[in-house]
């Protein structure tokens, strides 16, 4: 069944942030009829207690973050007029937060951190959902672990694509007739019905999920910024926002650390050609930034990202000199470790690669294990640099247009710049930092190429 009109809302983290925010919320959503599922993050602040907790902590400290979660939720229900009605669900999810939190002090592990963070979503849509009922409104709370199957990668997990679309049309799609559907973002489960994440920010993803599934006409993604900017703008004020971006440079973005959008929000809306709208749930007045097919007249330079924490590690080896295989070797160690590779440049006996921590995961978990530089160190000599900063410059034809690199590079004199990659895309030209400078570096370029 197909739903021409459908449109699916995602809210973020400040945007069901407390009480007031939450009304505000209910509003944008009240404002569009065609806006049949919404879908939410958990409010700001509660999944970072949940990953902590999940780590395992000592009793006092245990306590300090079960009020603060608490304290978050306690705020919105105590402001409902009618509170009782959901206390005792709340209390409930609280009291299970608390049973697993106290089983991770014990022994930590992926799936318990994924059940336990997962709580988070299931409070804020709970309460949103009342919320919407006091206004009258005929809204249904649905638990998108029915349908989001994913693989069992607890922490980072991959839907399935094909089982969600079927599950989708038999269970939630009638549901679209009957009233508002209210669902989680970023939580999903495994084929024996244990929960997993998709990863931090992964409700941005889940909207276009669903939106892929349902056959949605828009994805909203309602948000603290009204759009996506030239670049971060608490980085840099004068950014300025993109009313319209095709959806090759917006996922550019976003794979290179832009954070107003999770790194795979755009797969499932490239794959069906929806247009996935970013606006401020705090000033939906002010407009946004459309994501969609085409756009007239694509700048050569269009935004800057920056992803943090970068690792760069190189390899040396003299046997890599006029030899054959090596490369294929060290790729295969790691894939066996399940790490895939972001950048990589090479010389006559060494070759520097930086890790892909798109979709960071739920735990805070190191991709760089000892048992991966071991195996690593057996082949060759290994050296590794952390704390770098990996800065795109995002842009059209990069690599065919003339003076890139001056107009890039020039202005970076006072930086050491650690690491190039420019050519294999058109998209981007990026370059290590470290990540001190990062903040520097991106004031600078911004300045030069885009005030
Ligand atoms: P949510 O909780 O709604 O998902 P996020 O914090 O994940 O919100 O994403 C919104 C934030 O993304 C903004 O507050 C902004 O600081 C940051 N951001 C990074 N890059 C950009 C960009 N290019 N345009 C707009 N916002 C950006
Ligand atoms: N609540 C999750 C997080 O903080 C997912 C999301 O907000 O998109 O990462
Ligand atoms: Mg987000």
């Amino acid at each position: 069944m197909s739903y021409p009109q459908t449109v699916i809302a995602k809210f973020g983290g400040t945007s069901v942030a407390d009480y007031d925010a939450m009304n505000r919320s209910a509003d944008v959503v009240l404002s569009d009829e065609n806006v049949r599922v919404v879908v939410l993050s958990a409010s700001a602040g509660i999944t970072n207690l949940l990953v902590a907790l999940a780590g395992g902590l000592e009793a006092t400290e245990r306590f300090v973050k079960l009020d603060a979660i608490r304290k978050i939720q306690y705020d919105i229900v105590e402001r409902l007029a009618n509170p009782q009605i959901i206390r005792e669900e709340v209390e409930r999810l609280l009291e299970n937060i608390t049973t697993l939190a106290e089983a991770a002090s014990l022994a930590t592990s992926t799936a318990l951190t994924d059940e336990l963070v997962s709580h988070g979503e299931l409070m804020s849509t709970l309460l949103f959902v009342e919320i919407l009922r006091e206004r009258n409104v005929d809204a249904q709370w649905f638990d998108i672990r029915k349908i989001m199957r994913t693989n069992d990668r607890f922490g980072r997990a991959e839907p399935d694509v094909a089982t969600l679309t079927e599950l989708a049309s038999q269970q939630l799609a009638p549901r679209l007739e009957q009233s508002l559907v209210i669902t989680q973002g970023f939580i999903g489960s495994e084929s024996k019905g244990r929960t997993t994440t998709l990863g931090r920010g992964g409700s941005d993803y889940t909207a276009a999920l669903l939106g892929e599934a349902l056959h949605a006409s828009r994805v909203d993604i309602w948000t603290d910024v009204p759009g996506i900017y030239t670049t971060d703008p608490r980085m840099v004020p004068a950014a300025k926002r993109i009313d319209k971006i095709a959806f090759e440079e917006a996922a550019e973005m976003a794979t290179f650390g832009a954070k107003v959008l999770h790194p795979a929000t755009l797969l499932p809306a490239v794959r069906c050609g929806i247009p996935v709208f970013v606006g401020s749930s705090k000033d939906p007045k002010a407009g946004g930034t459309l994501v969609c097919n085409h756009t007239d007249n694509p700048p050569l330079f269009r935004a800057l990202a920056v992803r943090r924490k970068q690792t760069l590690v190189t390899l040396h080896s003299m046997s890599m000199l006029h030899s054959h295989g090596f490369l294929a070797e060290v790729f295969n160690i790691l894939a066996q470790h399940n790490v895939s590779v972001d950048l990589v440049t090479t010389s006559e006996v060494s070759v520097a690669l930086t890790l892909d921590t798109t979709g960071s995961t739920s735990t805070s978990d190191s991709l760089l294990t000892t048992s991966l530089l071991t195996e690593l160190s057996s082949l060759c000599r290994v050296e590794v640099e952390e704390n770098l900063a990996l800065v795109a410059i995002i842009g059209n034809q990069l690599s065919k247009a003339c003076g890139v690199g001056k107009e890039v590079f020039g202005v970076l004199e006072p930086f050491n710049i650690r690491m190039i990659c420019y050519g294999a895309s058109s998209y981007n030209l990026c370059f290590l930092v470290p990540g001190d400078d990062a903040e520097k570096v991106v004031q600078k370029l911004h300045h030069n190429l885009f005030e």
